[in-house]
């Protein structure tokens, strides 16, 4: 079975690197014309070119999810879109106890209020043109906790109800909004923490023993980004090599 996108019209946040970058090629090469957005215009102005030399569609915009009016202007005389990844996300580490409300606040801008700006944004478009697909890339530590990072799995957590909420009020409009959850997947930013001890630990605590790869989340992103998924809204699909069913 088929996970194309032909003729789709699809919107990545965050797309300059990391899962973003990864998801914009796996989207343009099902058949989707891409825009891919990011703070950093150059970065994703060279991603999408790499992606138009390789023969697809694909366009680059400069979009900060936490600042509304660099949200308005993307928007703003273009097409709706058919798909949106929702990826742009920041980690924000730390322990909570030194952390400032200003650090908290800066996490929750991004991966849940820039979010939240994103798809309604998004909604708008769909609405009128009859529906479209949400993907929020949420996380497992919006599910389940890990040390040092209070405002990432709040946000995250948030993310996930949030994703629910907009499934529920925006079925009648024929949007469909779903979260994937990822686990730990490997990205060029994180591989020098997984050759640690303490990267192998983390590891070894995986029931697959493994680290996921980006492209373990191409099937999963295309299912929910697609027609395939008609009947799913409101869904929250965790891919994780079995990470959240880890013994306690
Ligand atoms: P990354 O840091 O490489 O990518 C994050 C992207 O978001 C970057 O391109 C960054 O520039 C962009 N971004 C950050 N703030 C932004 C803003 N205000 N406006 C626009 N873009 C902004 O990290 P990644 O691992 O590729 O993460 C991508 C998403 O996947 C994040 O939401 C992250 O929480 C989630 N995730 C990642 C993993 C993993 O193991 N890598 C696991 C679970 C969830």
């Amino acid at each position: 079975m088929d996970l194309r996108l032909d003729g789709k019209r699809a919107l990545v946040t965050g797309a300059s690197s990391g899962l973003g970058e990864h998801f914009a090629k796996v989207l343009a090469e099902a058949g989707a014309s891409v825009t891919l957005a990011a703070r950093r215009l150059d970065k994703v102005e060279a991603n999408a070119a790499a992606l138009r030399e390789a023969g697809h569609d694909a366009e680059a915009a400069e979009m900060d999810v936490a600042d509304a009016q660099s949200v308005a202007a993307l928007f703003a005389g273009r097409a709706p879109f058919d798909i949106l990844i929702n990826n742009a996300g920041v980690s924000g580490a730390g322990a909570a106890l030194s952390m400032t409300a200003e650090e908290f606040a800066g996490v929750i801008d991004t991966n849940l209020t820039g979010a939240f700006a994103v798809a309604r944004a998004a909604a708008a478009g769909m609405r009128e043109a009859g529906g479209g697909s949400i993907v929020n890339i949420a996380s497992i530590l919006g599910l389940r906790v890990s040390g040092h990072l209070a405002a990432y799995t709040a946000s995250k957590a948030g993310l996930v109800q949030l994703t629910k909420a907009l499934a529920l009020e925006w079925a009648r409009y024929g949007i469909r909004v779903n979260a994937l959850c990822p686990g730990y997947i490997e990205t060029p930013i994180n591989a020098g923490f997984f050759a640690t001890e303490a990267g192998k630990a983390l590891i070894g605590r995986i029931p697959q023993r493994r680290l996921g790869s980006q492209g373990d989340l191409d099937a999963p992103l295309l299912l929910l980004a697609s027609d395939r998924s008609a009947y799913m809204t409101g869904s929250v699909i965790a891919v994780d090599g079995g990470h959240l069913v880890s013994g306690l």
